[in-house]
């Protein structure tokens, strides 16, 4: 009908909502905004909209009057039932061929119900992975779409449109089946999770083990962001360490160290548990922050617990810090290498056909991990899409070949000062316990089966299941 003038119509006019209204508007497509609260769409029309070509909707029905076909509906609001209660309101309204998108950071499982339940009903269900916070939003997102395959079409032009570039491509493709989308953004956010705790743990090893001021920590970091390190993460460190309150000391010295979290990490950790791949960094990231948080219990503990007491670290400070710099970046390469086997398991399960190389370059820019270092990923998996693991690629071979004497020193310096540095060690365990043949489970199976009759395989007799009476007793 003549009504329908929009290009999109979107729901949820919070921050993220808004931002991205504005930045597909700023890209010549004409968005029709609708919100729970109806009185914030005549605000947003009246104040951050005007003058744009925004239109607003004061009811869903009016929204899906005013929307070409096929109509396009994206949800910015909270994840869980407000999803589920925006999509009962739509389908009335809705055709054959129309789509849904979701926007917010919703839980894969339930992108996979919802794709399953809209597909049922002839509609396109698309869950979209969206990082970068509200200023990505409104100049240029990571966008990770995944669900019903038949609406990428329709959506590829306006979200790759307003997505970040990297190297002057979209950081936006098609992700893959049902929940891929937020799969690959629940993933993303566990990566990110990793890749603070790293540098969470530097930071004290240089202000605890070192000694060093915050401005002396930022010089550090603006020198790594220079080299291989380089990325938003150790960018915005710098300007932290730079920051300093009114009264002329370092803000982040009196910010109080306990850390919150919204659950994406958690969730990342329980996926790789029940995928059963050694995500080890993330899941040492997500009990850090944990750890962080029960600061009354530490600091009853801090007065009793015996440490290295008088133990301070006595080697060269320019040499300890350029063997950190080689830590962060072997743990990097470790904890993105089980991100991307966690994505390669679940792809299995969940029968998704993922694109590594693509993931990676949605990452390069415009989230919160991007980096330098994510082209590296996408030229491992470009010149080899079934690489068994990112280790294996010869340039993150050689890289941790080089960096591992420096990582080895700072895993040990660390424990001998007692300075946590979970992410850190625990990625070296991970590494050598993945480049070693022969680990200790021959032992454990003997305990299994000494206990338990579980059984055990003889090294040179896999697949034949055999039992032992250990005790000699009947
Ligand atoms: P938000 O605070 O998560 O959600 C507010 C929006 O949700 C409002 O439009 C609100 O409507 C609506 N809403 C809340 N409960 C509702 C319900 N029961 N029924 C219907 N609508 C309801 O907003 P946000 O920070 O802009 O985030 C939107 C989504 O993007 C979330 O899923 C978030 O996790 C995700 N996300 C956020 C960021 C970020 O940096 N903030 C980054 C990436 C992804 P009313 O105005 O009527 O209350």
């Amino acid at each position: 009908s003549s009504e329908a003038v929009a290009d999109i119509g979107l729901i949820g006019l919070a921050v993220m909502g808004q931002n991205l209204i504005l930045n597909m508007n700023d890209h010549g497509f004409k968005v029709c905004a609708f919100n729970r609260t109806v009185a914030k769409v005549d605000h947003f029309l009246a104040n951050e909209a005007k003058g744009t070509e925004i239109v607003g909707a004061h009811s869903v029905e009016e929204l899906c009057r005013k929307l070409k076909r096929p109509r396009k509906v994206m949800l910015l609001v909270k994840a869980g039932s407000a999803v589920d209660a925006f999509i009962e309101q739509l389908l009335p309204h809705l055709e054959k061929g129309d789509i849904i998108i979701d926007g917010g950071n919703s839980h894969f499982p339930d992108s996979i119900r919802r794709t399953k339940e809209l597909e049922a009903k002839g509609l396109l269900f698309v869950g979209c992975g969206v990082s970068g916070g509200e200023e990505g939003a409104r100049y240029g997102p990571s966008l990770m779409p995944g669900g019903s395959e038949a609406a990428w079409p329709h959506l590829k032009p306006i979200f790759q449109a307003i997505a970040a570039k990297a190297d002057g491509q979209p950081c936006c493709d098609w992700v893959g089946e049902t929940g891929a989308g937020h799969y690959v953004k629940m993933v993303h956010n566990g990566i990110e999770y990793g890749d603070m705790q790293m540098i969470c743990e530097a930071y004290q090893l240089l202000r605890d083990g070192l000694g060093l001021s915050h401005a002396q920590i930022g010089d550090i970091f603006d020198a790594w962001n220079k080299e291989e390190l380089n990325s938003f993460l150790i960018e915005i460190t710098r300007d932290i360490m730079r920051f300093n309150d009114t009264d002329g000391k370092p803000l982040v010295e009196k910010i109080r160290d306990t850390a919150g979290q919204k659950g994406t990490g958690k969730w990342t950790a329980i996926s790789s548990l029940d995928m059963g791949v050694p995500v080890t960094l993330i899941g040492e990231a997500v009990y850090a922050r944990c750890l962080s948080s029960i600061k009354d219990e530490r600091t009853r503990a801090s007065k009793v617990l015996a440490g290295p007491v008088g133990k301070k670290f006595e080697g060269n400070h320019k040499q300890f810090v350029t063997y950190l710099g080689q830590a962060l970046y072997a743990a990097k390469i470790i904890s993105y290498a089980q991100g991307f086997m966690l994505l390669r398991e679940a792809a299995k399960e969940f029968n998704w056909h993922l694109n590594y190389g693509g993931i990676a370059l949605m990452w390069k820019g415009g989230c919160i991990i991007r980096s330098a270092f994510l082209g590296d990923i996408k030229n491992a998996y470009v010149s080899n899409p079934n690489i068994e693991s990112l280790m294996f690629d010869p340039f993150f071979q050689k890289a941790l070949a080089n960096a591992q004497d420096g990582w080895r020193y700072v895993a040990s310096q660390s424990v001998l000062l007692g300075i946590p540095a979970p992410a850190i060690t625990t990625a070296l365990s991970f590494y050598d316990g993945y480049r070693t043949e022969h680990l200790p489970a021959n032992l454990l199976q003997a305990q299994r089966d000494y206990f338990g009759a579980h059984t055990y395989e003889l090294l040179d007799q896999p697949g034949k299941y055999i039992h032992t009476n250990w005790t000699g007793r009947g």
